[in-house]
């Protein structure tokens, strides 16, 4: 049958506006090629700063977007990764919920010919892994226990040993055991040396980790180290791996008068900078954070896949770091950057992570 280009026009169109009318995506059917972007959770503002820097930055490159959100769940968050996968996406960047539940998943996008890249958490026990794009983890614990033993420094001064407790994150992330290996490797020789003690004795990962990074979970644990150890003792300071725990366990220790009166305030670390651990530093409650500036780790991310969609080799910088198990997968580490309350302005407002207002 011939057309004329006139009726080919009309026909074409017509496909447009039908595909348009069944709420066919148009990022997803233009463009260099589409990236499946599936997140753990959106309860935890970071990852929504991640998702977000992510879309602006691949489309600004020409690439359509497919973001997914999973509320923590790994059975949603298998489902997202098999739809993609179903839907042909050209590579997937993934934050696992839990790192070792997608073998099976990543063994069939690379049979699909999608190249998988594992996003901020490394994805565990599987060949399928192409590359890591991450930050350096062991050294967000080392800047966490520095600025643990700093603000001990500032505000019991007189005390020795500190009394602490530990917190890890969750035993199913990867990075929960870097962030806790690198604290202890400021913290252990302190403790080895009689400087800090840990009246609860709870001490190592198997005991102090917080199943799927879950605040409430930190707080209760809080509250029951304190009911239980310290009717004598003080709480000089909470090591905690992440901001949404720290907001937990302030919680608790204010709950039983710290913070007021003749009770100082303990030392409480964090990670990622997020708006209500700012606002509690600018309160003078928590005391630090670990910046890791997301729309870094997006753009790394993207100048990835961009080489790899080109058939180039990505730029990498670490080679050795992160055995998932199977393999050595090969990583592009950024550096974190502790964050005190005199670091606000220039860290997170100046370089517009952040609005003024935001914080207030
Ligand atoms: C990330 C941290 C984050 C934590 C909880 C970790 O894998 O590296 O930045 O605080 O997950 O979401």
């Amino acid at each position: 049958m011939m057309f004329t280009r006139r009726a080919a026009l009309a026909l074409a169109t017509g496909l447009v506006t039908t595909l348009a009318a069944f709420g066919a995506d148009p990022a997803l059917a233009e463009g260099k090629g589409t990236i499946g972007i599936a997140m753990p959770t959106k309860s935890s503002s970071r990852w929504i700063s991640d998702g977000n820097s992510m879309v602006e930055q691949f489309e600004a490159a020409g690439y359509g977007t497919d973001l997914q959100y999973a509320e923590d769940d790994i059975p949603t968050q298998l489902a997202q990764i098999e739809n993609m996968i179903a839907k042909g996406v050209n590579v997937l960047v993934i934050a696992a919920i839990d790192g070792t539940t997608l073998s099976n998943a990543l063994a069939n996008a690379h049979a699909a010919g999608i190249k998988v890249i594992a996003y901020d958490r490394l994805i565990r026990d599987s060949a399928d892994v192409d590359y890591y794009t991450t930050f350096d983890n062991f050294k967000v614990g080392v800047l966490q226990a520095d600025s643990l033993v700093q603000c001990m420094k500032e505000r019991f001064a007189d005390t020795k040993p500190w009394n602490i407790e530990l917190f890890g994150g969750s035993p199913d992330d990867n990075n929960a055991f870097f962030f806790y290996n690198g604290a202890m490797s400021v913290l252990q020789p302190m403790i080895d040396a009689g400087e800090v003690a840990v009246p609860s004795g709870q001490v190592g990962m198997d005991v102090v980790g917080t199943l799927r990074w879950d605040g409430a979970v930190a707080q209760a644990r809080m509250d029951n180290l304190l009911s239980a150890n310290y009717g004598d003792k003080v709480l000089n300071g909470a090591l905690s791996p992440y901001d949404g725990l720290s907001i937990g366990i302030l919680s608790s220790v204010k709950g039983v008068g710290y913070g007021s009166g003749d009770m100082k305030m303990p030392c409480v670390t964090g990670q990622d900078g997020e708006i209500p651990s700012v606002k509690s530093m600018l309160a003078g409650e928590q005391y630090s954070t670990v910046f890791k500036d997301t729309r870094a780790l997006a753009g790394v991310t993207v100048k990835m896949v961009d080489a790899i969609m080109q058939g180039q080799e990505p730029e990498i910088n670490d080679t050795t770091t992160y055995d998932n198990g199977v393999k050595v997968v090969p990583s592009y580490l950024l550096e974190p950057v502790a964050l005190g309350v005199g670091d606000i302005d220039a860290l997170l407002i100046e370089s517009g992570y952040y609005t003024a207002d935001q914080l207030k």
